[in-house]
């Protein structure tokens, strides 16, 4: 018999958030007892106080990871053990799959039916991902003769200081904890102030699953008090940190000014599109750089914020890129048919305000959008809102926007596209749409992205690496090669006499 659809509005009403610290497994206020009250940005309402973390909390939660790691009660165990272990943390991820989604939905505003299909199944699955990768992954012995046997070994770097944004507060959060605490390191979450409450249950579903105590620590609060506490301490030995370009500067110089910790940045984008004349299916293309666009309210580090297109065809595109915007009306996140839920905060909401404000002052033309809705509900809702005729100088073509505004650049020429799309200080990500095969090839190589797509904009599997080039980072997420980030290479030398 089917299960009668969840009342997600009866269930938000009644729900009481947990904004404390976990710190060896056991929920705690922070040492001087302050909190900070979070709001939901989908209708303004209390979610719950949060610990204000600070120095002494994150040196608890420090101390507390060094511990578990010294001891090796995580690092020791064989990698099949942690692998049950993180496999079981996953099916327990599943298993509280409403509630994450409902805790995801109404602390950062994205629509619930997106927090289950996407957040939630996406964020067990590179837990299991890299569960099961635990055994499976060899060392090397190097071809070094007869007399020495050389041994090169993967270590884990010890405790990784993991901080994460808020738009996809759970999904950033597994990207580092999956190869973080496969590969035997134990972890301190800082989360966005802004989407403190599903971090904090991942530790507590972690325990449950059997991680020691100790391993994962969570302690929520601001980022120049917790965050920077966090990356400053002596005792962390790498920083895994997701959000904007201008704090991972910050990562940067907080090493430097501390013990020359590992930092690995995934930064900010402001990702190229680029259509051709020769692609035929115009209306899959326009409905592609829409949808990935428009998801998730625009806030997606991926977002292909700059399309460029060819002059000839670019009315066409407009017009029908233009034709999928009532589709993201925004709505109420928790209605399961919205595909457009409330932006993160009231500072954002002025953020991309700003940001349509100098569309139109610069001189582009809007052709959708461009105006706050909703404001009754006392959350922060934009439509979607397409500029055409952007000139990629103006400032909606060369900053992050990180909400539904689309900035359409139109070109003349294959060089003049390659170009226009390489001049941004960004590199995340980048897509070509040609039916020519060796324009496609062509362009591809030359765009300067960690990733390219061509002719499409929605594949993404936790199987392949993600991260950008230029000032939208360093390293990498996803894939085996995110264990480059949380390991060292150890290479021990051994002589063979007799031989
Ligand atoms: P943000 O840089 O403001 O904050 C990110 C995290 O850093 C938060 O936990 C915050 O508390 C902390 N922080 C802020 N200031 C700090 C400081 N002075 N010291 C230490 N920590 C500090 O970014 P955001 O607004 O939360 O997130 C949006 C940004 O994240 C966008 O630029 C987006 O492109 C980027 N992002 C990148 C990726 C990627 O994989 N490349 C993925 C998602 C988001």
């Amino acid at each position: 018999m089917n299960q009668p659809a969840p009342d997600w509005t009866a269930r938000a009403a009644a729900l009481r958030a947990d904004g404390r610290i976990v710190i060896d497994g056991q929920r705690i206020a922070s040492t001087d007892g302050q909190t900070f009250d979070k709001h939901s940005p989908i209708d303004g309402r209390a979610l719950g106080a949060v610990a204000r973390g600070q120095v002494a909390d994150i040196d608890a939660a420090v101390k507390s990871a060094r511990a578990a790691f010294e001891d090796r009660r995580w690092a020791g165990k064989p990698p099949a053990v942690r692998k049950k272990i993180l496999q079981r943390f996953a099916e327990k991820i599943l298993s509280a799959k409403d509630e994450l989604a409902l805790l995801e939905t109404v602390d950062m505003g994205k629509p619930i039916q997106y927090s289950l299909a996407v957040d939630v199944p996406a964020t067990a699955r590179t837990i299991a991902w890299y569960a099961e990768a635990v055994d499976k992954i060899y060392d090397e012995i190097a071809p070094t003769g007869a007399n020495a046997l050389a041994l090169i070994t993967r270590e884990p770097v010890g405790v990784v200081g993991v901080i994460v944004p808020w738009n996809y507060p759970m999904i950033m959060a597994a990207w580092k904890l999956g190869p973080a605490l496969a590969s035997g390191n134990s972890v301190v979450l800082k989360p966005s102030e802004k989407s403190p409450f599903t971090a904090l249950r991942l530790a507590e579903l972690a325990v449950e699953a059997g991680l020691p105590p100790g391993v994962f620590n969570v302690v929520p609060g601001y980022g120049h008090e917790a965050g920077e506490a966090l990356a400053l301490h002596m005792d962390v030995d790498a920083i895994g940190f997701t959000g904007s370009t201008r704090t991972g500067r910050r990562m940067l110089d907080y090493a430097s000014r501390s013990n020359l910790k590992r930092v690995y940045n995934e930064l900010g984008g402001k990702s190229a599109f680029v259509v051709f004349d020769d692609f035929a299916d115009l209306a899959r293309a326009a409905r592609t750089a829409a949808g990935g666009l428009f998801f998730n309210q625009g806030e997606s580090c991926n977002a292909p914020s700059r399309v460029l297109v060819h002059e000839s065809i670019a009315d066409e595109f407009v017009a029908l890129a233009a034709a999928e915007a009532p589709q993201y009306a925004p709505a109420d996140p928790l209605d399961p048919a919205s595909t457009m839920g409330a932006l993160v905060d009231a500072t954002q909401l002025r953020t991309v305000l700003g940001y349509i404000e100098a569309g139109h002052s610069e001189g582009a033309a809007c052709v959708t959008g461009g105006r706050q809705v909703r404001a009754e509900t006392g959350g922060y809702y934009v439509e979607p809102t397409i500029f055409d005729r952007v000139a990629n100088g103006m400032q909606i073509a060369r900053e992050e926007i990180f909400g539904p505004v689309m900035s359409v650049i139109r070109f003349k020429t294959e060089a003049e596209a390659v170009m226009l799309a390489n001049n941004s200080v960004y590199g995340l990500q980048a897509a070509v749409w040609s039916d020519n095969v060796n324009r496609a090839h062509r362009v591809a190589r030359a765009l300067r992205a960690g990733t390219v797509h061509v002719n499409q904009y929605d594949e993404d599997d936790i199987t392949v690496p993600f991260g950008g080039v230029k000032q939208s980072g360093n390293g990498r997420d996803k894939s085996l090669h995110a264990f480059d980030k949380y390991t060292e290479l150890k290479t021990t030398w051994l002589r063979i006499d007799g031989g």
